[in-house]
């Protein structure tokens, strides 16, 4: 979905308009990836407001993600997570997908230099269903990638960091131009990790599995949700390995992620996921997870930020 180009975002502390947030063609980031990211959504609720969900936890990864990095983020988590709250007023967002970014700017090319500045952003804007509006009711075609998922001795996975996401872009690009909507990619192992952006899981005789961080997924704040609402409901779900064999012959799969929500998989690779529609567990979560999100669920209302 292209940008529309307009608004504010907040740049180190200044509310700065669209056309002028804008870097150097030298910047460290750009030649390196060398940069940590949110995403993050606000969801309307049912009185008008707007809420951020989760917000706390996504600003506190993305301090986590800098640190990885050994990126100094000079702005602690109260100041971005009012730069968040700060961009949704100024630019009259309600249900909305937010962006922080840090990165390392100009000052030289050394891969491992010191010296570069850490430039901080936040930018907010209107955006649907991340995998298309029939998605999240139809559910969605994947594959199994071609490309393994980049492993945690390689880059810390459990981090958001601007480079790591050519793996993920390598993957979704494949996946569409082979007629699919989403890649799945495996471990360096040959088990499941996780989705191009979003967390896996499979459910099978009632129970829920989703692969654990040593199988260098992203531990997302929504799989979290997931979980915690599945064990609410009653359903069991565990963390651990789930091999190829057991996401093809799964009854149900759903992806987890901000951007995805919790978005059903009909389909893998040729092979029929359940009965091929959003499944009765799936359907279960899906639907708890959304009024968590909009306020109707007084237990997660400390999910939820004022805005
Ligand atoms: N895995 C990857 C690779 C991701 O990019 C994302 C999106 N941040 C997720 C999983 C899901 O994480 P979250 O639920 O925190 O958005």
């Amino acid at each position: 979905m292209a940008l529309e180009r307009k608004g504010v975002l907040w740049v180190d502390g200044e509310m700065v308009p669209f056309a002028d947030a804008t870097t150097h063609v030298l910047s460290h980031a750009l030649h390196y990836g060398s940069g940590v990211f949110e995403g993050i959504r606000a969801y309307r609720q049912g009185d008008g407001s707007a809420a951020v969900f989760r917000l706390r936890d996504h600003v506190e990864r993305l301090h986590a993600s800098a640190r990885a990095y050994k990126i100094p983020l000079p702005h602690p988590v109260e100041v971005l997570s009012e730069a968040v709250r700060r961009v949704l007023r100024e630019n009259g967002l309600g249900d909305a997908y937010i962006r922080p970014l840090a990165y390392l700017g100009l000052s030289s090319l050394g891969v491992g230099s010191r010296d570069c500045p850490t430039s901080t952003a936040v930018a907010a804007f209107p955006w649907g269903p991340y995998l298309g509006p029939e998605a999240l009711e139809k559910g969605v075609r994947a594959t199994v990638s071609s490309w393994t998922r980049l492993h945690h001795s390689m880059f810390p996975t459990s981090a958001k960091g601007c480079g790591q996401y050519l793996n993920s872009m390598l993957a979704t690009r494949e996946a569409k131009e082979k007629g699919f909507e989403e890649a799945i990619l495996l471990d360096r192992d040959g088990l499941v990790s996780e989705g191009a952006g979003e967390n896996l899981f499979v459910v099978r005789g009632g129970a829920l599995r989703t692969p654990g961080r040593e199988h260098s997924i992203l531990p997302g704040i929504t799989r979290d949700s997931v979980l915690r609402i599945a064990r609410d409901l009653g359903f069991p779900a565990a963390e651990g390995a789930v091999t190829r064999d057991e996401l093809y012959g799964a009854d149900e799969a759903f992806f987890t992620g901000t951007a995805a929500e919790v978005t059903p998989v009909r389909e893998i690779d040729g092979y029929i996921v359940g009965a091929g529609r959003r499944g009765p567990i799936t359907g279960r979560i899906q639907e708890t997870f959304f009024r968590a999100v909009r306020g109707a669920e007084p237990r997660y209302r400390e999910w939820l930020a004022g805005v």
